[in-house]
């Protein structure tokens, strides 16, 4: 085996995960979708290449999960399948070839496709009971998704009562946030210091994973729905599945069409390539399904997505514009990247004045100037970038950049390190970084203080009321002062202080992320926090002791040292540990008896584990398993095949979890 291929194999597949987290669980995607698109072909190439090295665990093996832990779960009668997708109509004609390979000369007369506008949502599952909608569940993981019944009654395009003649059934759709609501939504989080919602998507699937069914009610949330399922199979073809779905009262998106051939759906895919900015919505491409159910069913799935349809997917949206000035950004860590300061252009529902250069390598490769025509893509819509320069259109006065010697903050000296592309700012005390490190502290995944965003922190900064993170928990003796700023008032004031106080109740890894250790990210500091149960036996620790926990590597190890060799850095620490903030995991996380009091229900074939194993596994945690479902069962664990015991489960309103879920609860313990 080569063992190149495997570490390139596992390094995608992580990266993928990663990047998964972020948009399906996070709502916030890390990278575009083209190029996240790009990562996954690759990795699905490799895996063709070398089949001996597909993992069931595998991103491509796999439907992307939103599961968020956060509801109760619901398992979907039949699976809730992703698309496979392209870009290039090439491919199109490449699957009309292979639909038409595994069908029969007379189904291949009759060959149609629907052609779909392909909504930038997220799916959602709605359970129909007697005409009445008694359940709705996101896709999750495809076979298990969250409940979100309370937020998706508040949708007022979703009828609550049907009048059918099947009563029992399922009708699928995308739940999506129309761009006139995203834009009102931004802007008020503008005003409250909130972070934006990168896209409409996000939005949308962020709204649905609230707890608060009353603030979904405020944000105007639709749907297209596309599928209709029941036990009894009386339609015959996606289009007439699509009409009977209106004629239901379902909001099925009117730009479908049903097309004989291939040139007919490609016609399709550029006719509303062009016309995708006249919508007030947002789409990323077109949906191609095989017309006829019998012909559906004759050329089946594979493990994450149906053969019988597929996804062309619109390239990100693009646009030129003159690159003014290059400048330079510094962040947290005193790491320089160079940003494009443009003349404003409008991209895909904002207005861009800056995009993102990445490093001076980069610049360099593209040959990129100061006071060049640029083409600027906003992809999957999340932070612009500039693609290139456009070389026949610059002019004499065209400025090469170079990399800057000095801080454009704080003005002290640059640093590069020989085996990095980046440069650095080494001056802790320089405002850009201080700022950046209280952003980072405040932020949702490490002290998750509300309302304390980077307006704030700038403000505060800038007035010398805090000039640390320390300095947060000593805001409550300013009280004063911060009513009488402007935007303040004595409850905002208030609020603000209450969430710094609540904060302190965030557990020792968040603490430990928060502190801002280059390359601790937050997987890192769970896995630091897991390990050593306090920042004392961490500061204790050799380099050796670090390395040796799993997937902590020198990088981070030499990191670690660095920052505890720093007085300031302990001063600060021990601020911190007399404001009551945690500093080791609670009692509670370090019993071993953690699954103490909880009971558990086995059902199905597990594939990582026999029976005995899982049992084991939860009675050495202190858990109990039973054999039969009751009212007070923690958890019913579900795997492949679940007999009965799924079906009360279901009734009793019960935690359901899957296999996966299941080893990561026990894998968090
Ligand atoms: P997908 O969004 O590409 O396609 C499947 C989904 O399309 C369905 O689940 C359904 O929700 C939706 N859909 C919209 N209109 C539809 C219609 N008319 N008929 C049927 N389905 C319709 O697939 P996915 O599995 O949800 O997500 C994978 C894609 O998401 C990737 O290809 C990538 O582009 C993006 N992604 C991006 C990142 C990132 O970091 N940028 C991370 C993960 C996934």
């Amino acid at each position: 085996m080569n063992i190149q291929v495997k570490l390139k194999i596992e390094g995608l597949q992580n990266k993928i995960r990663n990047y998964d987290y972020h948009y399906y669980a996070l709502s916030a995607p890390l990278i575009s979708d083209f190029e996240y698109d790009q990562l996954y072909k690759e990795l699905e190439k490799l895996e063709r290449e070398n089949p001996e090295l597909i993992s069931a665990d595998s991103p491509t093996q796999r439907v992307g999960s939103d599961i968020t832990k956060e509801f109760k779960t619901f398992v979907h009668s039949t699976p809730m399948l992703s698309l496979a997708n392209t870009y290039s109509k090439d491919e199109l004609i490449d699957f009309d070839r292979r639909v038409k390979d595994l069908l029969s000369e007379n189904e291949i007369n009759d060959l149609k496709y629907v052609t779909e506008l392909k909504i930038d949502g997220l799916s959602i599952n709605l359970l129909y009971e007697n005409d009445k909608l008694t359940l709705a569940a996101t896709r999750g993981d495809g076979q298990i998704g969250d409940e979100v019944t309370s937020n998706v009654k508040t949708i007022k395009s979703i009828p609550l009562k049907v009048k059918s003649d099947i009563k029992n059934f399922e009708v699928r759709g995308e739940i999506f946030l129309p761009l006139e609501g995203f834009r009102k939504l931004n802007e008020e989080r503008e005003l409250t210091g909130e972070k934006l919602f990168a896209n409409p998507r996000n939005s949308a699937s962020g709204t649905l994973k609230l707890q608060d069914p009353k603030i979904v009610a405020k944000r105007p949330l639709d749907i297209f729905t596309y599928y209709f399922l029941s036990e009894n199979e009386f339609l015959s073809s996606q289009f007439e599945s699509l009409n009977y779905q209106r004629q239901l009262g379902f909001k099925v998106n009117p730009n479908f069409k049903l097309c004989n051939n291939i040139n007919e759906v490609l016609d399709f895919c550029s006719e509303w390539e062009n016309k995708r900015g006249e919508l007030p919505y947002e789409i990323d491409g077109v949906v191609i399904k095989v017309n006829a159910f019998s012909h559906q069913k004759k050329i089946g799935t594979i493990a994450k997505s149906p053969r019988w349809a597929t996804a062309y997917k619109f390239k990100a949206k693009q646009v030129k514009t003159k690159l003014h000035k290059i400048t330079w950004q510094v962040g947290r860590t005193g790491t320089l990247t160079p940003v494009a300061e443009l003349e404003p252009v409008f991209l895909a529902g904002s207005t861009i004045s800056r995009a993102t250069l990445h490093n001076i390598d980069e610049i360099r490769r593209k040959d990129i100037r100061e006071g060049d025509f640029v083409i600027i893509e906003k992809g999957g819509d999340v932070i612009p970038k500039v693609i290139e320069s456009v070389k026949t259109e610059r002019t004499f006065d065209s400025v090469e950049v170079s990399s800057p010697t000095l801080c454009p903050v704080c003005s002290s000296k640059l640093i590069k390190n020989e085996d990095e592309v980046a440069i650095f700012c080494e001056n802790n005390f320089c405002p850009a970084q201080v700022k950046g490190r209280i952003i980072h502290f405040a932020s949702r995944l490490a002290m998750d203080i509300d309302g304390f965003g980077e307006s704030i922190v700038n403000q505060f900064v800038d007035m010398n009321l805090i000039s640390n993170y320390a300095d947060i928990y000593d805001l409550k003796n300013k009280r004063e002062i911060l009513v009488s700023l402007e935007r303040f008032g004595e409850k905002s004031v208030d609020n603000l202080l209450a969430s710094i106080e609540q904060s302190k109740k965030q557990n020792f890894e968040k603490v430990l992320f928060a502190l801002g250790i280059r390359y601790v990210g937050a997987g890192a500091a769970k896995k630091l926090a897991k390990n050593f149960h306090s920042i004392d036996k961490l500061m204790e620790a050799t380099k050796l002791e670090i390395e040796s926990v799993y997937e902590i590597g020198s990088s981070i190890s030499e990191s670690i040292k660095r920052f505890f060799e720093d007085q300031q850095n302990i001063k600060l620490i021990n601020r911190l540990r007399n404001s009551g903030l945690k500093f080791e995991i609670d009692r509670n996380e370090n019993e071993k008896d953690i699954l103490s009091g909880k009971t558990f229900v086995l059902t199905g074939t597990l594939n990582s584990m026999s029976r005995d194993e899982a049992k084991n596994l939860i009675e050495k945690l202190g858990g109990k398993v039973v054999s039969s479902v009751s009212s007070k069962t923690s958890y019913v664990v579900v795997g492949e095949n679940p007999g009965s015991k799924l079906d009360k489960s279901l009734k009793l309103g019960l935690k359901i979890i899957n296999e996966n879920e299941f080893v990561s609860l026990l894998e968090s313990k």
